[in-house]
């Protein structure tokens, strides 16, 4: 039986820590199945938003290339959907890396919950696509305009990364940065059009998990085009959210 008096004060805090840091980084799934993740940690803001377009980019093309293979029955559809769920995963977290500038074991909890809930997500829409696939419902046979258009498909999902992306700015590890909010060339709902040109730092904005193409927006975040961008750290703020 575990008694507290007989267990030495040093070992008891070494406990104590193992246990908070077994709840604040609970990645070792992640650790070890993405090892191979690279270290985004010295890009700057400009090559973090370049490389998040490209991997939103190679992302697109390799779902693609699943339809494809799905289309030619290369692949049936339990493998199309196992292999969505570990591209989905992967490129979800990749854009996060990209965004905060963080290593995977760097991840704490709050965020890890967060990203997990985001692929979820992006996973609940993907239930039942490779029926809608072979039931021909993205090609056109006959002529005749398909019912849904593929091209918008992978639009749909690559916003999906957009957003992890945006999303990861607001955990980069400079906290006290200043964040201005922009619109982008998109028809904007009422809160984009509220935080237009706000300023706030970034911890400001990560606690209320306020973010460019986040759901929680009017619009959802579909087809925000908004973003962020880092102004100088003597940059009063301004708006009230
Ligand atoms: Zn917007």
């Amino acid at each position: 039986m575990f008694k507290l008096k007989n267990f030495p004060a040093a070992e008891y805090i070494l406990l104590a820590k193992s246990l908070i840091n077994r709840a604040e980084y609970n990645n070792d799934d992640w650790v070890e199945k993405y090892s191979d993740a690279p270290d985004y940690s010295d890009l700057t803001h400009e090559e973090r938003n370049k490389e998040a377009e490209r991997l939103q980019g190679v992302y697109e093309n390799k779902l693609e290339e699943l339809v494809e293979n799905l289309e030619d029955r290369d692949i049936n559809i339990q493998q199309f959907e196992q292999f969505v769920h570990e591209l989905t995963e992967r490129y979800i977290l990749l854009v996060f890396l990209v965004g905060s500038a963080l290593t995977i074991p760097q991840i704490r909890r709050e965020a890890r919950n967060l990203i997990d809930e985001q692929i979820e997500i992006a996973l609940e829409s993907s239930r039942e696509l490779g029926d809608r696939i072979l039931a021909g419902q993205y090609r056109s046979w006959d002529g005749n305009p398909p019912q849904r258009s593929l091209s918008n498909l992978f639009a749909v999902w690559g916003g999906v990364l957009a957003t992890a992306y945006q999303f990861g700015i607001l955990f980069y590890k400079k906290a006290r940065e200043m964040l201005r909010w922009d619109i982008g060339e998109a028809e904007h709902c009422a809160t984009c059009l509220r935080l237009n040109k706000q300023i706030h730092p970034r911890w400001k904005w990560r606690i209320r998990l306020l973010h460019p193409k986040s759901r929680i927006l009017d619009c959802g975040g579909w087809r925000c085009k908004c973003k962020f961008t880092p102004v100088p750290e003597d940059t009063p703020e301004r708006g009230s959210y």
